[in-house]
């Protein structure tokens, strides 16, 4: 066998770049594994144009990356000179599909079926591979869709936004320039939201630019319709488009197969880690998104942390 890399990492988010970033600066051996053909897809995929929050803002950076407030196409822009210019060994287009521990180190096997081999683990997917679905009659019918690109991209239709985080409002705010924009929320506030968005949620509301129904909940999809549990009783919301923006859940199986216990059978649980990062399995580190840690300036100064 080969010489093992000192750190793997798996997943390009701002945890794992970060963490690769601080390994290229430390001069140790390390590989970067990202699924997808470019860095960071789940900043990638927000909308175009969205701008990035860089919150909580009394949490001073540490990375070897910059990160600040700003359009994502500028933040990725720097990430990507970045790597680049510290040397960080990336490899894309490389899913990883099993981790298993053998002795000393981790064999990592890659989908087209090659191992890499490694010292230490630093796992950082995040949690955007396995959006959560709607469940109602209807949901698999194509109008509804999960991600938003680019919100230009739909004029004078009538849009569904359901759900009360960031993701939601972001998207019901943008597409109500050039649409009609319904957002659906569980509940009578948006209480998840980051200052910015719930400002701007409401101020849209009161504007009736968007309109909102609180306190309601899909029921069934038709091929031109939502029709919503409300308080008042149900409700048939004629609509062109709905996107469902429900969060996102660990990708439960994989992690465990990797031998990362959960503590608890709720799908909405995170494994837990050391104060160090390390999970139950010596040698694999977890952060990020998937360690319940839902900022991209926390999961860059994970990155940083769990390589020093
Ligand atoms: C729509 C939206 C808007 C947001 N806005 C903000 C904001 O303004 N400010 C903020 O601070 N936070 C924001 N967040 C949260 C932020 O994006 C996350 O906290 C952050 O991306 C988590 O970073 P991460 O490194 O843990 O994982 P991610 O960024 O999710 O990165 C995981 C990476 O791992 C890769 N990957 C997954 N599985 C594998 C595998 N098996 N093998 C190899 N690679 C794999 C993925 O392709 C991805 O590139 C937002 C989130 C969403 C969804």
């Amino acid at each position: 066998m080969g010489e093992p890399f000192k750190i793997a990492i798996i997943g390009s988010g701002p945890g794992g770049l970060s963490a690769a970033a601080r390994a290229a600066r430390s001069g140790l051996s390390h590989v970067l594994l990202e699924r997808t053909d470019h860095v960071s897809d789940t900043i990638y995929k927000y909308q175009k144009g969205k701008f990035v929050m860089a919150t909580p803002d009394i949490l001073p950076l540490r990375a070897e990356i910059p990160f600040s407030a700003g359009k994502r196409e500028t933040i990725l822009a720097a990430w990507n000179k970045e790597i680049a210019a510290l040397g960080v060994n990336l490899r894309t287009n490389a899913e990883v599909t099993a981790i298993k521990k053998d002795g000393e180190r981790f064999l990592i096997k890659l989908a087209g079926g090659e191992v890499v081999e490694a010292l230490n683990v630093i796992l950082a997917i995040g949690l955007q591979g396995n959006l959560n679905k709607m469940r109602c009659e209807g949901a698999e019918l194509p109008l509804v869709q999960y991600q938003l690109d680019d919100p230009d991209a739909f004029e004078a239709e009538t849009i569904v936004v359901i759900g009360a985080g960031d993701a939601a409002i972001e998207n019901a705010v943008a597409l109500a320039r050039r649409n009609t924009v319904v957002i659906v929320n569980r509940r009578d506030e948006f209480a998840r939201a980051k200052q910015g968005n719930l400002t701007a949620i409401t101020g849209a509301i009161e504007k009736d630019e968007i309109h909102c129904y609180y306190n309601s909940a899909p029921l069934k999809i038709e091929p031109d319709a939502l029709i919503l549990e409300t308080a008042e009783g149900q409700a048939r919301v004629a609509c062109d488009r709905i996107i469902a923006r429900l969060g996102a859940s660990a990708p439960r199986k994989f992690v465990e197969s990797c031998g990362v216990v959960f503590p608890s059978e709720d799908p909405s649980a995170l494994p837990e880690v050391s104060n160090k990062y390390e999970s139950n399995v010596p040698g694999l580190y977890i952060i990020g998104a998937l360690g319940g840690y839902p900022l991209i300036k926390q999961a860059m100064n994970q990155g940083y942390e769990v390589v020093e």
